[in-house]
């Protein structure tokens, strides 16, 4: 199970359907340590909202929430959804491609486009999913220039639990960030709540390649939190 799972949707998303406190409730049951909400920037139709950027506080002082957003790419020029108006209240931004960018492009097309968001936005922390089949990217182009900027990769449950991507596709990303010292995050991307939390997917890929838990950012609660604490002056 991951302590501390870093992408959790919840009904702020259109694709979402649990509230926070729903979410809140099943950590608790599961003993996690917390997590990251981190629901759809604007342009996929994210219901981010004042109140619970501004004014909410976790209920529950056993479980830790900290506030997120998961863009989306908006051009070739590295511009993308980010809130600025929230970035203050802001713990985490993850950014990945999604659909309102086409597909069919090319693997050349989509590194370009991850790489110009990360050059131009400091405040991104995590690339989300760069394993879906529709957005192919060039791996360690990717890892390398993400490692520059201290980004994490994500491995990403949802997406091999639901054979949306290829098994040999996680390989070859964690191979590619294993070989270049890249960190990882690795996260369930829930949506519906049996989801939060699970990594059972991933947990025997990652074994199978060999790689090491240090540099996984939420290999814990401690770790998660220290990555979360180092990239904050990155949010202004
Ligand atoms: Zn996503
Ligand atoms: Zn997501």
């Amino acid at each position: 199970m991951i302590q501390f799972d870093l992408h959790v949707h919840t009904l702020f998303s259109l694709c979402g359907i649990h509230t926070v406190l729903e979410l809140l409730e099943r950590a608790k049951e599961l003993g996690m340590k917390g997590f990251a909400v981190t629901d759809h920037g604007y342009t996929l139709g994210g219901r981010l909202n004042n109140p619970f950027f501004e004014r909410f506080r976790s209920p529950c002082p056993e479980v830790k929430i900290l506030k997120g957003i998961e863009c989306n790419v908006l051009d070739n020029n590295g511009k993308i959804d980010v809130p600025r108006s929230f970035i203050d209240f802001i713990d985490i931004v993850l950014l990945g491609l999604h659909p309102n960018t086409s597909t069919g492009q090319g693997k050349d097309i989509y590194t370009d486009m991850l790489i110009a968001a990360m050059r131009k936005n400091p405040c991104v922390d995590i690339i989300t999913h760069p394993n879906d089949p529709h957005y192919p990217v060039d791996y360690r182009r990717l890892v390398r220039e993400a490692k520059i900027h201290g980004v994490a990769l994500e491995l990403n449950n949802s997406k091999i639990m639901y054979a949306r991507t290829e098994v040999q596709s996680a390989v070859e990303l964690i191979e590619a960030c294993r070989d270049e010292g890249c960190f990882m995050a690795v996260n369930s991307d829930t949506h519906a709540i049996h989801e939060l939390g699970d990594d059972g997917s991933v947990r025997p890929i990652l074994a199978s390649v060999g790689f090491p838990e240090e540099m996984i950012v939420n290999h814990d609660e401690a770790s998660a939190l220290r990555f979360i604490d180092s990239r904050r002056k990155n949010k202004s």
